[in-house]
């Protein structure tokens, strides 16, 4: 049998600084039910960032457990003990699903591992308080039980993180990797030497509080610097990319110009810009509608992509006007890239309406010969694709019109 509740625990035998579990748990519920509430109306003015939530859930889920906990020996241990930890644990496994959800990883499998988590805790839980009463196997239950999503959670943070959003993630993360390491701290300590009780058990007991209060409030934080991270990512991706055809607009390629050419400069390496245009695309525009002029433009844009090596760049200049810039590329090589881009487009088979497929003409311009600056690049691609248009379209220029 269990010995009944002493007093608080603290933190310091010498009583200068007093921890007492259940001011702590007061504090925490104070502060989950803050959060809890931000993150759910942050979810309702985002309804697209489901995994928010999933988080709000954790966070109300953490706080029931707390709440429960902390009526320890006044209601029964079947809802301080089993339940509350349940509760817990239950959080835990919310907030890796929002992470799973957030991340647009594969979902599912969290559950196929938190369910039976849930359920081997739970038994686990009433072993140890009904048949055979161990504090000190319940704390190893939990604790052990706790560090599989808490572990994962911290994996699946840190994994493969875009630069922009890698310190709202690594934050988030922190916190859940201090709680598994307090967490393991514990397990040694309990096993070490086992406590009597949960609210009297000293340093230790007080050490996972405090750990656990750490990681409700860098969670919290976390989820929201995290979203505000993605918010800011997206704008800023929104910012750069032609809402029609989804590849770089005119701002992006300005900034990925200026950058791929001091990086030439600097290297001493070639790079090539092609330009080209749609031929007769306002025949096809006056004879099938815009709405076919936006799709032929969309598959011309797909293809070319498609096409390219992943450091190449492919920009909307401006109506159906592409610029493409090939990094390390010298004359020969970027006249044979747009060679097989021409050909490309030519076989999509988009019809112009009058029985023949739309194809495009092409300008090429290369630094350092035709230009070392990013005007006299594009001047010059411009010129050549002009070139390219006087010569009967369909064909790509390296050189200006006589
Ligand atoms: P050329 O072979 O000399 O280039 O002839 P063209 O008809 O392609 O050239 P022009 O500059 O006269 O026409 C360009 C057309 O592109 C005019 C415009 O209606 C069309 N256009 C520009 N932007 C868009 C767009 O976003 N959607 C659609 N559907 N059409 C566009
Ligand atoms: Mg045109
Ligand atoms: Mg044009």
């Amino acid at each position: 049998m269990e010995r009944p509740a002493a007093p608080a625990c603290r933190l310091d035998r010498k009583e200068h600084l007093q921890l007492d579990i259940r001011t702590l748990i007061i504090n925490l519920l104070l502060f989950a039910l803050v959060f809890a509430i931000g993150i759910f109306l942050l979810q309702r003015s985002q309804p697209r960032l489901r995994a928010l939530r999933w988080w709000s859930g954790a966070i109300i889920a953490a706080g029931a457990g707390f709440l429960l906990l902390s009526l320890r020996s006044s209601i029964p241990d079947l809802l301080s003990v089993v339940v509350a930890n349940d509760l817990m644990l239950l959080a835990l496994c919310l907030f890796l699903e929002g992470v799973v959800v957030f991340r647009r990883l594969p979902r599912g499998y969290v559950w196929r591992i938190s369910a039976p988590l849930i359920a081997i805790l739970t038994l686990l839980l009433l072993y140890f308080t009904y048949a055979e009463a161990s504090v000190a196997a319940r704390i190893v239950a939990v604790s052990l039980t706790n560090a599989v999503p808490v572990t994962l959670a911290a994996w699946l943070l840190i994994r493969d993180i875009p630069r922009p959003m890698r310190f709202s993630h690594y934050f988030t993360a922190a916190g859940f990797i201090q709680f598994a390491v307090v967490s393991v701290g514990r397990i040694a300590h309990t096993l070490i030497s086992p406590p009597a009780d949960l609210m009297t058990a000293g340093p230790m007991q007080a050490a996972i509080f405090l750990s656990i209060f750490f990681l409700l409030v860098v969670s919290s934080f976390g989820c929201v610097w995290m979203v505000s991270a993605y918010l800011a990512e997206e704008l800023e991706q929104q910012a750069r990319t032609d809402p029609l055809t989804g590849v770089l607009n005119r701002l992006a390629l300005d900034e990925t110009l200026a950058r791929e050419l001091s990086r030439a400069r600097r290297g001493k390496h070639a790079l090539s810009l092609l330009m080209f245009d749609l031929d007769h695309f306002k025949a096809l525009n006056d004879r099938l509608g815009h709405q076919a002029g936006d799709m032929a433009l969309r598959s011309v844009a797909a293809a070319t992509q498609q096409q390219l090596r992943a450091t190449d760049l492919l920009a909307r200049y401006g109506g159906e006007e592409f610029v493409v810039v090939l990094p390390d590329t010298d004359k020969a090589h970027a006249i044979e890239t747009a060679q097989r881009l021409r050909k490309r487009v030519g076989a999509l088979g988009i019809d112009r309406g009058d029985g023949v497929s739309l194809t495009a003409s092409y300008g090429v311009s290369t630094f350092p010969e035709d230009g070392d600056d990013q005007d006299s690049l594009v001047g010059r691609a411009d010129a050549t694709m002009y070139a390219a248009k006087q010569a009967g379209r369909n064909c790509v220029s390296a050189s200006v019109a006589p």
